[in-house]
Parts: C-alpha cells; structure tokens; sequence
C-alpha cells in the first residue's frame, strides 16, 4: 500500500491564517509587539476568563504556572499518570515532587477517591488534565483542594472549547494550560498559554515568561529593570500569535467538525464487536482532542490491532503509556501495581484519527479498517 497514511491529529491552515502570518513579517515587530495581547485578549474572551498569558509551549505554560506557586522545594503535587508527559515534568522544574493518583476506569481522568488517598503534609497542588478533551469531576477537585487548602492546576492542553456544566474551561482551578501544538484545537506552531481569574497568579505568570524581568526599576536597582523572580525566555512571537488570532476565530467550526467525526465513530462501532468507544459524562462538553477506543484484549490484543491499522495506513496512537513506566521516572520508585486501572486501560487503549480536516471518505476508511483488524 502507497496510499498516504492518515494521522491521529492534524493543522487546518488556511489562506487567511497565511496571509495574517506573512502580514506580521512584513510588520515593524516580530516578537513583542502588539499581536501578543490580542492574541491574549482573544483567547481570554474565548475561555470566558479575565486573563490570558501567552508563551511558546504548553510545557512552558505549565513551567510558568507551577513556578507561580512559589512552592518550596519538596512539595508534593498530585497528577494523573495517564497523561503526556509535561503534566508532571513541571513538577520536578519547579523542585517538587509528582505524585500520582489513579484514573476513573470510565473518563479516564484522574479519580478524586484516589487523590484522597495520595494526600500528605506535604501536598501542595493538584495538577488535573482533562483527557482527550472531556474535563474532569471539577467539583470533587475543588471540594479536596478546599478541605486541604491546595493549589489547582488545570492542564486543558486537550480541552479548549470544552464545558464543565455549561461553563466553559478556562477559570475553574487558580490557573488553566492551553498548547497550541499543531495537533491541538488551534495552533501556533508551538505554543501555549495560561489562563486566570487571579491578579497576583497573573502578574507573575508575565515575570516568568521574560526572565522575571519587571520594567518597572525595583528598590535596590534604580535605574532601568530589576530581576525579581528566576524565569525563562518563553515569550511568543508576534507572528505566532497572528495566526492564534485566525485560528481561534474558527474555534467553533474546528469543535463542530470534531463533534461530527465523534458522532460518526460512535454510531459506526457500536456495531462491531471487540472495540468500546469513549464514555462521556452528562456534566460536560466534550472538546473531542483525542477520540480512544478500547480494544477488546479477548478478541485482540492492542499491539496487533495498532500494527494492523497502522499497515492500513492508519495512523493511529497510544494516549498514553502511563508516566511512571518511562525510563527516568524509575528513580522514583513507583510502582504499576499501584495503578490498575492505568494500567488496565493504557494497555487497551488507541487513539483514531480526530481532527476537523478529516474527509468523511477517510472516516470510512478508519471505520473499515477497524473492523478489519478486530479478528483472532
Ligand atoms: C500537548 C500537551 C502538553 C504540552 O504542550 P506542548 O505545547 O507540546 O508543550 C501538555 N499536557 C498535555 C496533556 C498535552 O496534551
């Protein structure tokens, strides 16, 4: 077979996303300049949230919110294992130690029960990721994180444009990561975001992204900057951000599309014995980044059912294999026994091709090729 092969996640680039790209390079700023704040502007409207920082990955993003925190070093925060694995990197930039927790057999998303059980003196922060664009049990977070005065982060890399009980993402815990990876809702290029409600969250997050240099002379320097927190470069360009604002304008064609490619899936396999598609739970809205089926371990294993799809020249994924089994990770000494349900689904689990230029033909195709490898 020569045919192409069909990726799990792909950009919609546009001639206008193009033309708004090459006007900022004929412009007077490339980076700095005025399309950052659009850009934030825009994206802070969209999630319905006062403030929005833009920077250059989501894994910047990320960085930047826990070193918001200003954590001291040794502090625990509790994530999911089952997640990319920036979601608990950040953790170990900022000095502090991840902690997982299991995830919810159904949602996939990490389970508040389990998080109860992980919680020590030394608990600082929640870092929750809503998997493959459905967020999780918001309320159950929020209730533990008040009971043990703990930060939330909200890592909504897969879930812009997604709602928790008709709200939409963005302000629900202290500060919320977006990615605007091309395989994401919109893209940059690479890039990300923070979002808050939080004034003090959202002065810092500016710090951070540029060194945590302050323009405005501090006490002990007189004249020009002063350095008050340890940041990075993770500024975004101004062209970058062109192409976020034209992006993001399609936001609710590219969320529509993506919805129609799920609804296309779930009636299409509901028929074909050996593959369960993905739960949804009635208090949300589901963004759709990631559509997972589980494979039937009775009918095939995983394995032969990727590299049967794969020889059809589909593209498909594993999201994800869990953090704690990655080869840097064994210094800490987790254990998978400790995580049966991430263990039990990541090992079922593929990811089909979802993203909104993805033809109804190929949808056939993916389908076909489904029921074509779900044989002993
Ligand atoms: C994509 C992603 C990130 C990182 O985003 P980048 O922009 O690639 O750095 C973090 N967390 C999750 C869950 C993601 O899917």
């Amino acid at each position: 077979m020569n045919q192409k092969s069909i990726p799990y996640g792909f950009q919609t680039i546009e001639e206008d996303d193009i033309a708004a790209v090459v006007e900022v390079l004929k412009s007077d700023y490339l980076t700095t300049g005025p399309k950052v704040g659009e850009f934030e502007t825009a994206l802070s409207n969209y999630v319905e949230t006062k403030h929005a920082v833009a920077v250059n990955s989501g894994t910047s993003a990320l960085d930047m919110a826990v070193g918001a925190l200003e954590l001291e070093a040794g502090s625990e925060i509790i994530t999911t294992p089952f997640t990319f694995v920036a979601s608990a990197n950040c953790a170990l930039y900022n000095n502090c130690k991840p902690v997982f927790a299991d995830i919810d057999k159904r949602t996939y998303n990490i389970d508040p029960n389990q998080i109860r059980k992980k919680i020590t003196k030394k608990t600082k922060a929640i870092i929750y990721v809503d998997y493959a664009g459905q967020p999780c049990s918001i309320d159950e977070i929020k209730e533990i994180a008040q009971e043990h005065d703990l930060y939330l982060i909200e890592d909504a890399c897969h879930a812009l444009g997604a709602e928790y009980k008709g709200k939409k993402i963005g302000s629900f815990a202290d500060m919320t990561v977006f990615s605007f990876h091309p395989v994401k809702h919109i893209t940059t290029g690479e890039g990300g975001a923070v979002t808050t409600n939080n004034e003090e969250f959202y002065q810092k997050l500016k710090l951070l992204r540029n060194h945590g240099i302050d323009k405005t002379p501090g006490e002990r320097v007189g004249y020009g900057y002063d350095m008050k927190m340890l940041g990075r470069n993770y500024r975004i360009t101004d062209f970058q951000c062109a192409l976020g604002i034209s992006q993001l304008k399609k936001m609710d064609l590219f969320l529509k599309r993506r919805k129609e490619i799920a609804k296309v899936y779930n009636d299409e396999l509901k028929g074909i014995f050996g593959v369960m598609t993905p739960y949804v739970a009635p208090t949300v809205r589901h963004a759709w980044h990631l559509y997972p089926v589980l494979v039937d371990k009775k009918i095939t294993t995983r394995d032969t059912f990727f590299e049967r799809m794969r020889a059809n020249a589909i593209g498909v994924n594993v999201h994800y294999i869990p953090i704690y089994r990655f080869t840097y990770y064994s210094r800490f000494g987790f254990k998978s026994a400790d995580y049966p349900n991430t263990e039990d689904i990541s090992s079922s689990i593929v990811s089909l091709p979802m993203f909104p230029k993805l033809t109804d033909r190929e949808l056939e195709c993916v389908v076909e090729a489904v029921r074509k490898s779900l044989v002993k």
